[in-house]
């Protein structure tokens, strides 16, 4: 019975706490992305802006999402699920890693369940996740949006979705 569970989504890594200034350039390129069309949010009902960035596998191209709210609330989209639907109408569905931007005080932001579920739609492989904080004070007072001390936290799409619904069909 145990071959049963055999294809089930695990970790290999756990989530971890970093600084900004000790990833790669590339994630430093990526959380940019996500805090240039963070700004962009669509929020006049929360006022809770976030942004997302994908890189494509195959092109290393960043596409990026922020969330659009809906006076029916229902029809919201949130930022991870407006970037990847704009990567897969654009020909993109597979991925090397994502982020994930948004502020609260004192907590990171990590994608609702349904994008976890969105996500692990296009993720056959643990895909690194960074989510940061966006400090909005900074965006008034016209200083860099990340500072190298700034906590980032690495997680992937089988910490935050593991023994996830995939159909093996495909
Ligand atoms: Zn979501």
């Amino acid at each position: 019975m145990k071959n049963l569970t055999k294809n089930f989504a695990r970790a290999e890594k756990a989530e971890e706490v970093v600084t900004y200034g000790s990833l790669d350039p590339s994630v430093q390129e990526l959380l940019s992305a996500a805090f240039e069309v963070r700004q962009r949010a669509y929020v006049p009902y929360s006022g809770f802006k976030v942004g997302a960035a994908f890189r494509s596998k195959v092109s290393g191209q960043i596409f990026t999402g922020c969330n659009v709210e809906n006076a029916a609330f229902t029809p919201c989209s949130c930022a991870e699920r407006t970037a990847l639907a704009k990567a897969v109408s654009e020909g993109t569905t597979e991925f090397s890693v994502g982020a994930v931007l948004a502020y609260e005080p004192d907590v990171f932001t990590t994608p609702c369940g349904v994008c976890r579920q969105f996500i692990r739609e296009f993720a056959t492989d643990d895909i690194p996740i960074y989510v940061a904080q966006a400090i909005d004070a900074r965006i008034t007072a016209k200083e860099e949006p990340f500072q190298n001390e700034d906590p980032v936290l690495c997680t992937s799409i089988f910490n935050l979705l593991p023994s996830s619904f995939r159909t093996y069909r495909k």
